[in-house]
């Protein structure tokens, strides 16, 4: 029984890595097979990779984010354009 339930949380530990993979635009696929191999240690690795795309968007590194000059809502430091006004 406890084999099954660390099986398990294995299992879901590596769900965890693969998402937060994609959330960084990398390879899903190759983060899930590392999780299942690495478990924790792959945890910690992807946690270290380099916020891009999406992740970056939803959270960024302290400082990457300023307010827009023309509208006031925070966007990141080196957008090209505001994604709520477009200056
Ligand atoms: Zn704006």
């Amino acid at each position: 029984m406890l084999s099954e339930a660390a099986v398990l949380l294995w299992c879901a530990g590596a769900v965890i890595v693969m998402t937060i993979a994609m959330a960084k635009d990398r390879s899903s696929i190759g983060w899930l097979l590392l999780a299942l191999l690495g478990g924790p240690l792959a945890l910690a690795m992807v946690l270290r990779l380099p916020s891009t795309g999406l992740y970056a968007a939803i959270v960024p590194e302290p400082g990457a984010m300023e307010l827009c000059p023309a509208c006031c809502e925070p966007v990141r430091r080196d957008r090209t354009a505001c994604r709520h006004c477009g200056a």
